[in-house]
């Protein structure tokens, strides 16, 4: 068994059966902002982690070169003035280690972790229509209840091994991305694999090939990776923006998605000459991100020629950055429409292709046939290794809430329910699971905007409900079946819209193997989004069932 799995292991214990106001599932940057917006309501809140600290994401994902995609001037918290005037932010992309700092000191500095239980699985949650209570318990083999249940499970927590046999087998040590062990790992003189060329492995694979005697990346698609031009955050930028925080917020909210400082595009691609749309590129990418760079033209999303301009001007790059003709042609994407995958922001990505230490193996060409002993074993080539990395993703969306037994009315199963795919109305609620609440469900911009602006409005629209519901002296609310047919027929019809659904990405679940493939984030826009959930709410919950 490797470290990371003995990671998730949870001690049996006593059987505890208590009483809460409210249960909050995970956490992490939704979990604890939760926890701070229902106690605010004078609710008694539980709140459950796994983990054996506080920070979701990022106390799980401790691999070499984590760090945020998204500035963190702009991936933080904005509900407290004082909080954001007193943090200071080191880099322009938080590392992981400083954005964990950061989520302890907002559970320290809000006096949260009294009421969170650590190395606490949630394994069920049932919900009882008579009582309207729900009934959640531990793997430890505690039991609390609770009338309002708030799944902030995360949407990337639930990490994915790739089906590949022989893993038991493997003589040396094996790693997941997102369940690095707490000490660190030292590759230094050793033989190791990374099998996965996503936003996790283009960040890591910069640093592990300077510790390593011998690095092979399993390549089976490539990415497009755009550079993050990372650097310390000058003082007077970050006092300047401080100063102004509310400001930058405000017109933050105002975009799709919720960062601020990038002019919004007015133009589609072939409005402006080759000659404009390369010169605007070069500026984008000299000033760095994954944003700045895809929100050039307004159809970068939508038109494939207008798409593959941009696409086509990242192969160039990579052509003249790898030294290696066929590793730079390998290197360069074929499967997808840029930005239609995250698109990855790195640090020295593809210069690592040019260290003597670094060998790219297309895995596409000749996959990977198993996991031996001593290393790992392709079509045409074995590897001998002392370590893999898998930096293989997520069951995403969905895999957190189904690894628990959730039942709502008549105790219907949740993953049953979803089946055929997520249904949510809002991504908020899903019908028959009355006062259970998702934070950044399917449904919802969730993955495809800055997240924590995203979770802050959940939360607060969800602290809403939960005190206007207690206001009104009712028991239940519940997503209406018809508005949830109508939202997720929605969410279908502006993701078909755009080029997203078309890429093989786990937007589209397509990395599990017989998952359903749904297209679940709402990709309209948060600002869009918001504006719908308040409207929603000053109508007295429009589209949910109260009693
Ligand atoms: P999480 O942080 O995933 O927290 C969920 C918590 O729930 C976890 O701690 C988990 O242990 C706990 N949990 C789950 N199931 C159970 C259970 N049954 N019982 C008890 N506890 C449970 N987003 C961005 O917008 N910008 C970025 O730059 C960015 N970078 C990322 C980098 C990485 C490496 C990854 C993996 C994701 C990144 N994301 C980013 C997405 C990121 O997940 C969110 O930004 C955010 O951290 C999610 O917070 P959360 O609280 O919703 O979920
Ligand atoms: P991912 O994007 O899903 O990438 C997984 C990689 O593993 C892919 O390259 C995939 O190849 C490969 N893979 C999976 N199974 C394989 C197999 N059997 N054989 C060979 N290759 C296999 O996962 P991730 O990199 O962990 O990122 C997940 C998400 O987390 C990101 O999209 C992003 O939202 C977030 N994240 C953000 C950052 C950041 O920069 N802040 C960093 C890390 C993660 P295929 O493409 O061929 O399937």
């Amino acid at each position: 068994m490797s470290n990371a799995t003995q990671m998730k292991d949870v001690p049996t214990a006593v059987t505890n059966t208590q009483r809460y106001d409210a249960v909050v599932v995970g956490a992490g940057f939704a979990g604890l902002y939760m926890l701070k917006r229902l106690r605010a309501l004078g609710l008694r809140v539980r709140v459950f982690e796994a983990g054996s600290n506080v920070g979701g994401t990022w106390f799980w994902n401790k691999y070499p070169g984590a760090r945020c995609d998204v500035e963190s001037l702009e991936y933080s918290y904005s509900f407290d003035e004082d909080l954001q005037q007193d943090w200071v932010w080191p880099e322009r992309y938080a590392e992981q280690p400083v954005i964990l700092k950061y989520l302890n000191h907002v559970a320290d500095r809000f006096d949260l972790r009294k009421d969170i239980e650590l190395n606490q699985r949630v394994s069920s949650a049932h919900y009882d229509s008579e009582g309207c209570l729900w009934t959640l318990s531990t793997q430890r083999g505690d039991v609390v209840e609770a009338p309002f249940c708030v799944m902030a499970t995360g949407c990337l927590s639930t990490a994915k091994l790739p089906e590949i046999p022989g893993i038991d087998r493997f003589k040396g040590k094996w790693y997941h991305s997102g369940l690095w062990p707490e000490q660190g790992v030292d590759f230094t003189g050793q033989r190791v694999g990374v099998i996965g060329t996503g936003s996790s492995a283009v960040q890591m694979i910069p640093l592990i090939a300077k510790e390593a005697k011998q690095l092979y990346v399993f390549q089976r698609h490539a990415n497009f990776v755009v550079p993050a031009h990372n650097r310390p955050l000058d003082a007077a930028v970050h006092q300047a923006h401080q100063e102004n925080y509310v400001e930058h917020r405000a017109e933050a909210q105002l975009t799709p998605f919720c960062i601020g400082g990038h002019p919004k595009p007015t133009k589609k691609a072939f409005e402006v000459s080759a000659q404009e749309r390369q010169a605007t590129y070069e500026t984008k990418w000299a000033k760095g991100g994954a944003i700045s760079f895809l929100y050039t033209y307004t159809d970068l999303l939508v038109s494939k020629e207008a798409n593959e301009t941009a696409g086509e001007f990242v192969r160039q790059k990579i052509r003249q950055i790898v030294k290696d003709p066929q590793t730079a042609e390998d290197l360069c994407p074929n499967d997808h429409y840029i930005g239609t995958k995250r698109l990855c922001v790195d640090t020295g990505y593809f210069e690592t292709y040019n260290r003597n230490n670094v060998r790219l193996v297309n895995v596409q060409k000749a996959p990977i046939q198993q996991i031996e002993p001593e290393g790992l074993k392709t079509e045409n080539e074995s590897f001998a290794l002392d370590a893999i990395v898998f930096a293989t993703g997520f069951d995403a969306m969905t895999g957190a809430l189904f690894e628990i037994d959730i039942r709502g009315k008549q105790g219907a199963e949740l993953k049953t329910k979803w089946a055929d795919g997520p249904a949510t109305y809002l991504g908020l609620m899903t019908a028959g699971f009355p006062n259970m609440f998702i934070v950044t469900g399917p449904g919802s911009p969730s993955v495809k905007t800055n997240m924590v602006c995203a979770i802050e409005q959940h939360v607060d629209w969800i602290a809403d409900c939960v005190e206007q519901i207690r206001a009104q002296r009712l028991h239940e609310i519940d997503a209406d079946p018809s508005a949830q047919a109508h939202w997720t027929q929605h969410v279908n019809d502006v993701g078909d819209s755009t080029l997203y659904p078309l890429a093989n990405s786990w937007y589209v679940g397509a990395n599990v193997p017989g998952k359903p493939r749904v297209f679940t984030p709402y990709v309209a826009g948060l600002d869009v989004y918001r504006k719908k959930c308040d409207e929603v709410a000053a109508q007295n919950y429009a589209g949910f069932l109260k009693r």
